[in-house]
């Protein structure tokens, strides 16, 4: 088994130099060098990811494992390639930028392949599926270089996608780290509470990255991390606002960010969650059952007073609300 998995590790090691080279300097590869520029990404920071592209033709893909002596079935242990009913293989990343995803100790485990054009048979982003080295709800896009800067910023700044984190590093924000196209797992949280207990969550400023920082606090809160959100333009997730509006804006941003309950009701009354009576009763018991979450009862009673204060309710009938949810398990 460990001799399975020292192969395994080989073939994603060698297999991301085969793309990153590919990138840098195939003629088939013109349009993905030229997507990398029309991101603003240059050569050096490809280079400080091995960012690679996976060719559109599976023959170079399979001409490449067979010079290197790959075995199909490592292929297929990979999720570089599936198994065809019959009997050959089909390769799994075709024609997609792609991005080496790397454990603890910066090996490749996996990769993460982005379409270069728009194709809705397939997804903008496709992982690695699970496999002996990849458990996805364990893994932390560029943790592995970000231990450093979470220990000296003492805190996490959380994002939605890896590009993000990419261009967070890229400006020197060197606490950046994404989960990958999952939700925030316990394990995720687990994993970070070795470094730190302070969260920055950067999610896109839409409806999905909202529900997302909803459900990484819980999984934080619940760890006994103090959570805080940064507010940006709808529309917007870090790297387009880097782009649009430079870094110091965005670090100007992070200064900012509202406590997790803040950010909540802020959310709430722009989106007429706070309109009538009906609403705020809505509103009230949605926090009752957040705030059960917090693990800390210390920093849940502060939270408790403070909520209740902004709500304008009394102190003691949301501690009791969320003595209910906590008594239900909800
Ligand atoms: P880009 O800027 O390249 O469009 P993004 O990171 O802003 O990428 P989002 O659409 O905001 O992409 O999605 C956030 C993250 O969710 C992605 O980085 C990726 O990890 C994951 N993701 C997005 N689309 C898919 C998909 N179709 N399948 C699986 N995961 C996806
Ligand atoms: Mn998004
Ligand atoms: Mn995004
Ligand atoms: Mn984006």
């Amino acid at each position: 088994a460990r001799r399975d998995r020292g192969r395994l590790l080989d073939l994603h090691r060698e297999v991301s130099r085969f793309f990153h080279s590919l990138l840098l300097k195939s003629p088939d590869a013109a349009h993905a060098r030229e997507y990398l520029k029309s991101r603003g990404f240059g050569k050096e920071m490809a280079e400080r990811w091995e960012i690679g592209w996976a060719p559109e033709s599976a023959r170079t893909f399979l001409d490449w494992a067979r010079e290197k002596g790959v075995r199909g079935r490592d292929l297929v242990n990979s999720g570089l390639a599936i198994q065809r009913d019959s009997g050959g293989l089909y390769i799994r990343f075709r024609d997609r930028l792609m991005f080496p995803i790397r454990n603890d100790h910066g090996d490749v485990i996996a990769f993460s392949g982005r379409q270069l054009r728009e194709d809705p048979r397939s997804g903008k982003y496709i992982n690695s599926p699970e496999t002996t080295l990849f458990k996805k709800s364990n893994v932390l896009f560029a943790l592995d270089r970000s231990r450093k800067g979470i220990m000296n910023e003492k805190a996490v700044l959380l994002c939605e996608g890896q590009i993000d984190a990419i261009a967070c590093h890229e400006q020197g924000i060197e606490n950046a780290i994404a989960p990958l196209g999952t939700a925030f797992t316990p394990q995720h949280a687990k994993i970070l509470k070795r470094y730190t207990k302070q969260a920055l969550l950067c999610f896109d400023a839409d409806s999905a990255g909202y529900t997302a920082a909803e459900r990484a606090f819980r999984e934080l809160a619940g760890e006994d991390f103090s959570v805080r959100v940064v507010r940006m333009p709808p529309g917007e997730d870090p790297d387009s606002f880097m782009q649009k509006n430079g870094t110091d804006a965005f670090r100007a941003l992070l200064g900012e960010a509202l406590n997790f309950f803040d950010f909540k009701i802020e959310h709430a009354k722009s989106n007429g969650g706070l309109s009538g009576p009906q609403e705020r009763a809505a509103f009230t018991r949605d926090c009752a059952e957040l705030l059960s979450v917090v693990s800390d009862a210390v920093s849940r009673d502060a939270m408790i007073n403070h909520v209740a204060t902004r709500l304008r309710t009394g102190v003691p009938e949301l501690r009791s609300a969320v003595a209910d949810v906590a008594r239900k398990g909800a």
